[in-house]
């Protein structure tokens, strides 16, 4: 069934009607108007959704891509020009150049948490490198799936840039058995990172896969705990901590320890007040199977602060959990909502034993004001990206790459490392014809000593 439709796109590409810089600025253009004209309908679909509110549309959805959008516009040319490399003196008196091509048509899929800029961010980049692209947005977050689908289908041309809505589980089995895609994008859990990976892996399709994970945050006794505890429950609790860079659990040293639950539910009180289900800026959690998992956390440990939770409002208040039972699931599995465990640590191999269980986060935070200590933690702990004196931050700058390791991902994203994903990164060497001499043709006999001058 999307043969005939996904072939159009083929065509289309093959036509090179996305090669200009000209073709690619203005569809871009196109995509920031688009964006401006539904900003309301986003900020509706959004709050119907996830409950957030204008504000945090803005700083992380909207406004997020709009500016990803203008830096991409602002570097687009330079980005496309041809760049000199250097050449061997085997290649005498060769010249070399590398040249960004576009890989042909691309699959994004898109998960629910932040629908709207997962699903765009990705199309930014894919469109800047000249790409045809197929959008598969989350059907968990279906308010905002059909919005973005009317402003898709409004803007772009169907061969250029295509949306399909619905289940993935069905739709992008029979749509990888019908059509070989140059390149496929994934945002998602592991588990569905997987059976992605796997169905590209049969046509050879590149990927990248952009996952989840438990990122874990460390607290070392010099740290600023005020001002720890101030951006770790910004992340957190944002969205309802259904954020994939949310730290997930934080490890702190034992000295500090009580004073940073006390600072930290201080905090908690003062960002959301003494009943966080009336907060503007409190989100709720997506739907009742995920409110579901969530809750049986709650009982894996004391809850030192929050705990509070109401199915029928899915509603679960930012909440502290502490004395975790061991082998508790609340530390196996990523948790993706606003409980945060706070465990203490007495020597930094305490805290590296936790954290081995889960190798490769996608994000790792160090709060500690000591240098030494900082460069030992980053050093100890592989992870996509990662932060001092921060939580998540790091994925609003466009000039560091977005992306995991191991089990959180493969590549990475966002500014020109978008341009990049979405480029066949080729490999041109002009020779000039009046230099020819006949020694570097067969027979060799007796050349090596001069093969092993020129080669080494
Ligand atoms: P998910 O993996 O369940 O779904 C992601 C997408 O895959 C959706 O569009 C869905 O329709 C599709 N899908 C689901 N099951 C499928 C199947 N069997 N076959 C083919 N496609 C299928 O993820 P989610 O629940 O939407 O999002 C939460 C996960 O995403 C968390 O693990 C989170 O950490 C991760 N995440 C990662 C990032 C990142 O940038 N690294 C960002 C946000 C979320």
């Amino acid at each position: 069934m999307y043969k005939p439709m996904l072939e159009k796109l083929r065509s289309f590409f093959s036509q090179k009607h996305t090669l200009p810089y000209s073709f690619r600025k203005e569809q871009l253009l196109k995509l920031k108007e688009a964006l401006l004209r539904y900003e309301n309908r986003f900020y509706e679909s959004l709050y119907t959704d996830l409950r957030k509110s204008p504000e945090e549309v803005w700083v992380t959805e909207t406004g997020m891509v709009l500016s990803e959008l203008r830096f991409t516009l602002r570097h687009l040319k330079q980005w496309m020009e041809p760049e000199a490399a250097s050449t061997n003196l085997l290649n005498f008196p060769s010249r070399s150049r590398i040249v960004k091509e576009p890989l042909g048509v691309t699959l994004i899929v898109a998960p629910w948490n932040y629908p709207l800029q997962l699903l765009i961010n990705p199309l930014i980049g894919a469109m800047a490198a000249g790409n045809c692209v197929v959008l598969k947005p989350s059907e968990l977050a279906p308010a905002t799936s059909a919005v973005m689908a009317e402003m898709i289908k409004e803007t772009f041309a169907p061969e250029y840039i295509l949306c399909v809505e619905g289940e993935g589980k069905t739709i992008l089995p029979e749509m990888l058995s019908q059509f070989r895609f140059d390149h496929i994008f994934f945002t998602g859990s592991p588990a569905v990172g997987k059976i992605i990976y796997s169905m590209a892996a049969a046509q050879l399709t590149p990927v990248t896969l952009e996952l989840g994970g438990k990122s874990p945050c460390v607290i070392e006794r010099d740290a600023n705990l005020k001002v720890a505890a101030r951006r770790i429950a910004l992340t957190k609790f944002s969205n309802a901590g259904q954020m994939c860079v949310a730290p997930d659990y934080v490890l702190v040293h034992v000295s500090v320890y009580e004073r940073f639950l006390q600072t930290m539910s201080g905090v908690i009180k003062d960002f959301f007040g003494e009943d966080a289900r009336k907060s503007y800026d409190y989100g709720r959690i997506v739907n009742a199977k995920h409110f579901e998992r969530l809750e049986k956390y709650l009982n894996e440990g004391t809850v030192f602060a929050g705990g509070e939770k109401d199915k029928s409002d899915l509603y679960i208040a930012p909440t502290l959990l502490t004395g975790i039972t061991p082998g508790a699931s609340v530390m196996q599995e990523e948790i993706f909502g606003p409980i945060l465990p706070v465990i203490p640590f007495r020597e930094k191999e305490e805290a590296m034993a936790v954290i081995q269980q889960h190798p490769d986060p996608l994000a790792f935070y160090v709060f500690t004001s000591d240098r030494t200590k900082e460069k030992e933690w980053i050093e100890a702990v592989p992870s996509g990206g990662a932060c001092v004196n921060n939580a998540a931050l790091h994925v609003t700058n466009h000039y560091l790459p977005f992306g995991g390791r191991g089990n959180s991902g493969i590549g990475r994203y966002h500014g020109k490392f978008s341009f990049d994903t979405f480029s066949h990164i080729k490999a041109v060497m002009k020779t000039p014809v009046w230099f020819d001499p006949r020694f570097k043709y067969p027979g060799f006999r007796g050349k090596l000593k001069w093969f092993k001058k020129m080669i080494r």
